[in-house]
């Protein structure tokens, strides 16, 4: 650690306004380049939001065993996706690392084997909504990954020790989907959502605005829609990050909502 970044270890950041907690569904990675109303929603938050001094991004697209975290002052841009046109690979989001901030986030870690990482980069599940929300990528961004072999209280208590990052002018920001099944996606243009990831996602939206964080995280007792709309958990999960950082009885909006290609909730949530 550099005598700079000693410095400014979490307690010695300057305090800021308590910024909100995001919550964004991410869908098909070419909403980074396409124009929809789920975009059009990441573009307005951007313009709605206090102006963070960084970005901590939980993508659905870093799993690993442990929880890492970026310290790289100039993350790369990873497109962790096959078969797309080649305008969505010439996609790029130039923004710095905020070592800084990721080493405060690992003292807020500390003893949960958390440990700092410079492989990954920024993966799709941040900058397909990011390219919307910051376009000039002029915000420093780190990722943290999800821990694959934790259950998912466990989950939801990490994104509980990150909450003071909310004073240090830390956007934290969840990138997954409510309900993702790609196993049942309808790709044919305006494809109708399927009832049960409609009736799911509303489910939530009614836990979400009840505050029902046991039942949000104990998902799997809300029965066969659950079951098909969360198949396997790693979409869902950076909500349950998300939730961690809610103070109690704090508001909450959905500044998107809707169901893409069948499956898949475009739902966003906006903590604070
Ligand atoms: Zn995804």
């Amino acid at each position: 650690m550099t005598l700079t970044e000693f410095k400014y270890m979490s307690d010695q950041l300057p305090n800021t306004e308590r910024m909100p907690t995001l919550f964004v569904g991410h869908g098909n990675p070419m909403n980074a380049i396409e124009k929809n109303p789920y975009v059009e929603g990441w573009k307005k938050l951007g313009t709605t939001i206090p102006r963070p001094k960084a970005i901590l991004s939980i993508s659905a697209h870093w799993l690993t065993e442990g929880t890492r975290v970026h310290v790289t002052e100039k993350p790369k841009i990873i497109h962790d996706f096959w078969g797309f046109p080649k305008e969505l690979y010439d996609v790029r989001y130039p923004c710095f690392g905020a070592p800084i901030y990721a080493n405060a986030a690992k003292k807020l870690l500390a003893g949960t084997g958390i440990a700092g990482d410079t492989d990954w980069g920024i993966d799709h599940g941040t900058w397909s909504v990011l390219v919307h929300m910051f376009p000039n990528a002029d915000i420093p961004v780190f990722q943290m990954s999800i821990d694959i072999s934790r259950g998912h209280r466990a989950h939801y208590e990490l994104g509980a020790m990150l909450r003071p990052l909310r004073e240090k002018g830390v956007l934290i920001m969840g990138s997954g989907n409510l309900v993702h099944n790609l196993g049942k996606i309808a790709w044919e243009k305006n494809a109708q959502p399927f009832d049960w990831a409609v009736t799911f996602d509303l489910q939530a939206k009614d836990l979400l605005n009840d505050h029902d964080h046991n039942a949000l995280i104990h998902y799997e007792k809300l029965g066969p829609k659950a079951a098909l709309a969360i198949p396997t958990p790693d979409h869902y999960w950076p909500l349950l990050y998300a939730l961690g950082t809610q103070h109690k009885n704090e508001e909450i909006q959905f500044p998107v909502e809707g169901i893409s290609h069948g499956s898949i909730s475009m739902r966003a949530v906006q903590i604070g």
